[in-house]
């Protein structure tokens, strides 16, 4: 039974997707490097950011590429908002007394102001943030918490926090509603897919809070993701990364179609 939640913040409980694609836009601009396109900055975006800025800009310093990020999306952050769903699923957490936890990169103070925007203060037990890496912090979390891996679920949109979830041993699953998309996040191999907290919603009150899925355990819940009309054909499933037990962080993500400009070379 499900009686911990764990959820990532930036697309899976509020939208602020088009405020972190403009905020790097300017930091590509600044950086003397081409933009992107909405739809070329979700197929590259990644965490840990680290690793997209060593992608693109890796003659810049992380410290100004920071003040860059930060000036910028201190200035369009009031586009950011709640999720349709969250709300509700919080509120559903609350009744059937889950406890809740936040784990997410987004820096503290912009975390605290869009928490507060959207209310959802008195809906989360403890926050995490300006987490880099979830894998490094998961287990953390779990043992300063006394969670059991088996009754905890994490929430989130992009394959760094399915990889979270296999690593600190909980269930995973993957919504919708924020930077990847479904094919991304297929191959990270999520315990469940759905299109957003509302699907899981319905999911669990059908299964009591029993994400058996999540354990490995026969009665698998499927997986009840349907395409977004935006996005292609379904491609065939790929074959799974995920992270083998006891390994360590799994391998960097595999390279993709030269689909966007590359970035200039390094300085000397
Ligand atoms: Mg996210």
């Amino acid at each position: 039974m499900i009686r911990n939640i764990i959820f990532d913040w930036s697309g899976t409980l509020v939208d602020d997707l088009p405020a972190v694609w403009e905020a790097t836009n300017h930091v590509f601009s600044q950086a003397g490097i081409p933009t992107l396109t909405l739809d070329q900055f979700r197929a590259e975006f990644c965490l840990p950011f680290t690793g997209f800025y060593q992608r693109y800009t890796p003659h810049v310093p992380m410290a100004q590429l920071e003040e860059w990020f930060h000036g910028k999306f201190r200035q369009v952050q009031h586009s950011v908002e709640a999720l349709p769903h969250a709300r509700e699923f919080l509120q559903f957490c609350r009744e059937r007394g889950v406890k809740t936890f936040v784990l997410s990169t987004v820096h503290r103070e912009h975390f605290a102001l869009q928490n507060r925007k959207v209310g959802f203060e008195a809906f989360l037990d403890r926050p995490y943030v300006e987490i880099w890496d979830k894998r490094k912090k998961i287990h953390d979390l779990l043992a300063e918490n006394a969670l059991v891996a088996e009754e905890t679920l994490f929430i989130g949109d992009m394959e760094h926090d399915i990889e979270t979830a296999h690593h600190g041993g909980v269930g995973s699953c993957a919504v919708l509603t924020g930077y990847n998309s479904v094919q991304q996040l297929r191959s990270a191999r999520p315990d469940v897919i759905v299109e957003h907290l509302g699907e899981l919603r319905a999911l669990l009150e059908r299964n009591a809070m029993e994400l058996s899925a999540a354990r490995g355990s026969a009665a698998r819940v499927p997986s009840t993701v349907r395409e977004p009309a935006r996005l292609p054909a379904t491609a065939p499933r790929p074959r799974g990364r995920r992270t083998p037990p006891g390994a360590r962080f799994p391998s960097a993500r595999p390279a993709r179609p030269a689909a966007v400009p590359a970035p200039r070379a390094r300085r000397p």
